[in-house]
């Protein structure tokens, strides 16, 4: 069966059509700058890549083109062939806590969560209204980045805060990237044949979170309320002393919103090394001795290495430690930089086994304490299989 898996944001839109439950992907591809004026599309398909630039107006042009390339490039005959859509929702609030086939009482509900999410949600509902205007006999089906996390107790997603602030703004932890630390724990327990693992899962992109996970079960997770807390990341402070805010407020004359937009944006690597957010460029910088990117690298890679320690704590000690996203599935040295400032727990790199990007490996010698794997994560893929395993459920 074919099943689409979609990511809409507020200007574009990414899908991933697979073969299930081969997990094949026949095409994928990305609509840019919708409702911007010049707007244009990639898919890349058997080994073609096409590019067109086309007016999309709005979300459901961009659906109709797309619905429309996929017959007349002949990777599908015909739209009944689809039997379901995915769709990745970064907020499902305390409302969503597990994939759900749409409707438009429930498409009602998702929006009443548009105000934890304001610059993802609207987006992803834009997306789903699309694809039910235009398919309106398939099923539609939305994965929660937070439903993976719905497992905490309360003794970890409450703040500290007054409780009336939890009761009255939904103010908690919901913790992100769930769809990809619930990918990560599916495929270890499935590679060890075991249920009942307890890992840490390290989630290191752009984004980044870190996850204690018992026996397929969330027990805390490094971001909070929204994706700004945790861990050090490209462009995000992580955690922070709230009252700098205040502070920073009262010297620079720039308001809340204004200052909330630089911890999200100008801070991480790009604020510590002022050279970028991308840890390619803060890595190169750092080998070329330049001290503050050497800075940011030591700061990035001892918090998440403080919250490995933490949460081996939490669990009473972790089976396995995973790395995945873009720097966890590629950067070595990084890597090779966390493990070393975790060696009080017994985890041992094993540097050759570590000299490689992007594969499924073990990296740590026989002798660690905590085995560390690299384990590329496949959010889309996680997308469809929670599609296809609710389409199948539904018939
Ligand atoms: P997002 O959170 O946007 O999904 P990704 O998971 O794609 O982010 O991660 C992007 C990060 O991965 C960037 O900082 C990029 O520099 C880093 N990255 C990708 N390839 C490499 C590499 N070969 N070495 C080091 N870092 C890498």
């Amino acid at each position: 069966m074919k099943i689409l898996s979609v990511n809409a944001g507020s200007s574009s839109l990414k899908f991933t059509l697979f073969e299930m439950p081969a997990k094949e992907v026949i095409a994928s591809g990305v609509f840019e700058k919708i409702g911007l004026g010049d707007s244009f599309y990639t898919i890349k398909y058997s080994g073609e890549k096409l590019r067109k630039e086309k007016n999309l107006f709005d979300h459901s042009i961009a659906v109709n083109t797309l619905i429309e390339e996929l017959i007349s490039l002949q990777i599908i005959s015909s739209l009944e062939e689809i039997e379901g859509v995915g769709h990745r929702i970064v907020h499902g609030g305390s409302e969503f806590l597990e994939s759900v086939i749409m409707n438009e009482e429930l498409v009602q509900k998702l929006a009443l969560c548009n105000d934890l999410a304001p610059l993802h949600n609207p987006a992803h509902i834009m997306g789903i209204k699309a694809f039910m205007g235009a398919m309106p006999n398939t099923p539609q089906i939305c994965v929660f980045d937070t439903a993976f996390h719905s497992t905490m107790k309360e003794k970890e997603y409450l703040y500290p805060l007054p409780y009336e602030w939890y009761e009255k703004y939904q103010v908690r932890k919901y913790g992100f990237h769930g769809t990809s630390h619930r990918f990560i724990t599916k495929t270890l327990s499935e590679y060890l044949n075991r249920n009942d693992l307890k890992i840490i899962s390290c989630h290191i992109g752009n984004g980044g979170s870190v996850t204690a996970i018992d026996s397929n079960k969330v027990v805390d997770t490094s971001m909070g309320f929204t994706p700004l807390a945790g861990i050090m990341m490209g462009t995000r402070c992580g955690d922070i002393d709230a009252s700098i805010l205040s502070y920073v407020s009262k010297k620079t004359g720039k308001n809340l919103d204004e200052l909330t937009n630089d911890l999200n944006k100008a801070s991480g690597l790009l604020g510590v090394s002022g050279i970028s957010s991308d840890s390619r460029d803060v890595e190169q910088a750092a080998e070329e001795g330049n001290p503050r990117a050497i800075l940011a690298q030591e700061m990035y890679a001892q918090k998440i290495a403080n919250y490995i320690a933490m949460y081996n704590n939490l669990l009473n000690g972790a089976d396995v430690i995973a790395f995945t996203a873009g720097v966890g599935e590629n950067s070595k040295h990084m890597r090779e930089l966390v493990i070393s400032k975790i060696a009080s727990l017994g985890v041992k790199i094993d540097v050759s086994k570590n000299d490689f990007r992007g594969e499924f490996r073990l990296i740590t010698s026989d002798d660690s304490k905590i085995p560390v794997y690299v384990v590329p994560t496949d959010e889309e893929l996680m997308i469809a299989i929670d599609t296809m395993n609710l389409v199948l459920n539904n018939n």
